[in-house]
């Protein structure tokens, strides 16, 4: 239980990485406070199956990632209730592949809002109660293309190489008070994140849906196998512990050895 008396926020953790990194925290004794859209009702199971299963304080806020109003009244609400936000996991994320000429640009504003501009908007929001308590981890959900490129992702890619800076930005600041900052950067995890964009890339590349799976995505990780959910957060929880106090400023892959080549 290394992370008793420890409160977690996680964006978008009604899905996906997100929801497998705030329950493993929760079975690591945090308190969580989840994020995300969808089914007011499934995310009321989701978030009392926590409550239930860990015997933690779980918590939902609905804001919108792309609001950074609504950003701000979500980390001003959990520190007033919690006293502060130990272990921030900026996940929240959205794609849309499209070829740079037709990119739309709503999906760029879109894209560069949730998956990076948030992640500043809750640091800042976070910075000053972990300051005071000389503890704060910062686990920035970025992607393997935090490192390399892949064509037709033009705001995501940029996006995710954003975060990376951040993330290495706000290590220095924090290394003289307890506070890290690091980025995992996952490779294909089968989420709905990844479902939705196959039918895209299918179009974008003129080849069939199962060709997107075997050609493009698993043909990028050598282990041929996609990442899941829970080898990403095995690594969150050891990011959020004591055991990494020196470990700040790292851009992680889990990536099936996809960054190697
Ligand atoms: P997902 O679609 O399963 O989950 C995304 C979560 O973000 C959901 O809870 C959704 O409701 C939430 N969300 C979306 N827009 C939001 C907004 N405006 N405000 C608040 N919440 C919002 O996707 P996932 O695959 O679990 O992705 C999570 C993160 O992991 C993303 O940052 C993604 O870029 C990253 N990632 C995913 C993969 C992958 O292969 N699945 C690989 C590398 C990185």
């Amino acid at each position: 239980m290394q992370l008793k008396n420890k409160t977690a926020l996680v964006t978008g953790s009604t899905s996906g990485i997100g929801l497998g990194i705030a329950r493993a925290f929760a079975r690591e004794g945090a308190n969580v406070i989840l994020n995300g859209f969808g089914d007011a009702a499934e995310i009321e199971s989701l978030r009392a199956g926590i409550e239930r299963d860990s015997g933690v304080e779980a918590r939902y806020d609905g804001a919108d990632m792309s609001k950074p109003d609504a950003i701000e009244a979500m980390m001003k609400k959990a520190i007033a209730e919690f006293g502060s936000v130990d272990v921030l996991v900026n996940n929240a994320g959205i794609q849309h592949v499209a070829p740079v000429e037709e990119f739309p640009l709503a999906k760029w504003d879109a894209i560069i809002a949730i998956n990076l501009s948030s992640a500043f908007h809750t640091i800042r929001e976070a910075w000053p109660a972990m300051k005071a308590h000389g503890f704060g981890r910062i686990i920035n959900v970025a992607s393997a293309h935090a490192l390399v490129a892949s064509p037709y992702k033009s705001a995501y890619v940029a996006a995710k190489h954003g975060v990376a800076g951040l993330t290495k930005a706000v290590a220095l600041e924090g290394a003289e008070h307890g506070i890290t900052a690091n980025a995992i950067c996952p490779g294909y995890v089968l989420t709905p994140l990844v479902e939705k964009q196959i039918p895209d890339t299918a179009k974008a590349r003129g080849i069939t849906e199962a060709q997107v799976i075997r050609d493009v995505l698993l043909a990028a990780q050598p282990t041929r196998q996609f990442v899941t959910v829970d080898q990403v957060a095995a690594l969150a929880v050891y990011l959020a512990g004591d055991a990494a106090a020196s470990t700040t400023g790292t851009i992680i892959p889990v990536d099936g050895g996809w960054t190697a080549h």
